[in-house]
């Protein structure tokens, strides 16, 4: 097992190993002094590993109540909050317990969210399960649900006092979630320079995986220990193929996972970064490598509606008129300017806002 602390204000450790499920109860232990501990997961995790880390909760002498709720995004709203507050409330919950939130990053997000209201906030431990889970959402204390309006419009920062991943319980994730948390690691991989662009283009990731989840949650605690309330701008970095990918999620409706949206974003942030002689075009040869090698690409609709011979995939899905429209209303834009965090070469970058006139421009030249 590999312990990384987070230098925030409340530190806590995140531990990353195998068989960790079976151990949640003493680890849980060592970060509090609970007694009662409230599962909380999705449906589909919750029948995979609830019986696991109850029994180990159990055994480590927490009183312990569980809530499912039905699993996926649409779950991520104020009534599924309302019914864990209302569960919490009615399984007689203290100040001093603590809620366990074992899931993707649905419950993550969810159930911090609920720690950081319940009795005007309680102890939680993250048990992520997916990757995405483990090498993003589950480090940082950044706690949401979604309004009508958009995702994650209402939340809290709330860090948690613990995070436990056990690699194993990505062995039952579906192969394309699986391939959903790579989008953030070939992200992560970029912009920190943790040097797997050589596994990650190959495509044999399994070998390394541990190795590479670690390293990359070592980056995201750094990051998120300098900025730990992402006001400084430190974390901005975090957003690297995020404001593309922000579009081409956001106008599929959704269709397109995060992840998978995250990976194109980050290929047509970068080549729109050597548009402007900002980025070697040798990284985004690899970056397109890994993300093909990933099962990530977006498919070509139209092959003929290519522009840029040097760029075909990013070519294909480009919209720039529909993704001015949306990145002018994005949470992180002000004004007329829209910020890019731009590759550079790996474990280098640059932070540009840009006009939208020259994002246009920019979009335009591997436009339909
Ligand atoms: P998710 O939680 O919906 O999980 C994806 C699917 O995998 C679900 O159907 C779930 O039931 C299933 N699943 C989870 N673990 C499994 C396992 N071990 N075996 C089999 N099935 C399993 O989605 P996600 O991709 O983990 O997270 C996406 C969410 O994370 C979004 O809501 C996003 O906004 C949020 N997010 C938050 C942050 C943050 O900093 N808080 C960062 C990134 C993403
Ligand atoms: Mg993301």
């Amino acid at each position: 097992m590999k312990t990384i602390r987070v230098n925030v204000e409340k530190e806590y450790s995140v531990n990353v190993g195998r068989g960790l499920l079976d151990e949640i109860g003493p680890l849980v232990r060592e970060a509090s002094g609970a007694s009662k501990a409230a599962v909380i997961s999705d449906a589909t995790v919750f029948a995979l590993y609830g019986d696991r880390v109850i029994a180990s909760l159990a055994d480590a002498g927490f009183t312990v109540c569980s809530f499912a709720f039905p699993a996926g995004e649409q779950s991520k709203n104020f009534q599924t909050l309302e019914s864990v507050l209302n569960f919490l409330a009615k399984s007689g919950l203290q100040r001093g317990d603590v809620i366990i939130a074992l899931g993707g990053g649905v419950v993550g997000d969810l159930a911090g969210f609920a720690a950081s209201v319940y009795m005007r906030g309680i102890d939680y431990v993250q048990v992520p399960t997916t990757l995405l889970a483990m090498v993003d959402s589950s480090v940082g204390g950044k706690t949401a649900v979604d309004l009508e309006k958009g995702k994650n419009l209402a939340g809290a920062f709330w860090q948690p006092i613990s995070v436990i991943c056990d690699l194993d319980a990505l062995e039952t994730l579906p192969s394309e979630v699986f391939a959903e948390g790579l989008g953030e690691v070939i992200k992560t991989d970029a912009i920190a320079g943790l040097g797997f662009s050589e596994v990650l283009a190959g495509g044999n990731i399994e070998t390394r995986l541990e190795e590479i989840i670690t390293a990359c949650i070592e980056y995201k605690s750094k990051i998120v220990s300098e900025d730990e309330l992402d006001k400084k701008g430190i974390r901005n970095v975090l957003n690297a193929g995020h404001t593309i990918g922000h579009c081409i999620e956001k106008a599929s409706g959704y269709s397109i996972p995060h992840g998978k949206a995250v990976a194109n974003g980050l290929l047509i942030e970068a080549a729109m970064a050597v548009k402007l002689r900002l980025c070697k075009e040798s990284l985004l040869e690899t970056l397109q490598a890994e993300v093909t090698a990933c099962g990530l690409l977006m498919s070509a609709e139209n092959e003929s509606s290519a522009s840029d011979g040097d760029f075909v995939a990013a070519s294909l899905v480009v919209d720039p008129d529909r993704w001015i429209e949306i990145m002018t209303h994005d949470k992180k834009n002000a004004g007329d300017e829209i910020s890019f965090i731009l590759p550079m070469d790996f474990g280098n970058y640059v932070e540009r806002k840009l006009s939208r006139v020259e994002v246009r421009e920019l979009l335009g030249r591997f436009g339909k």
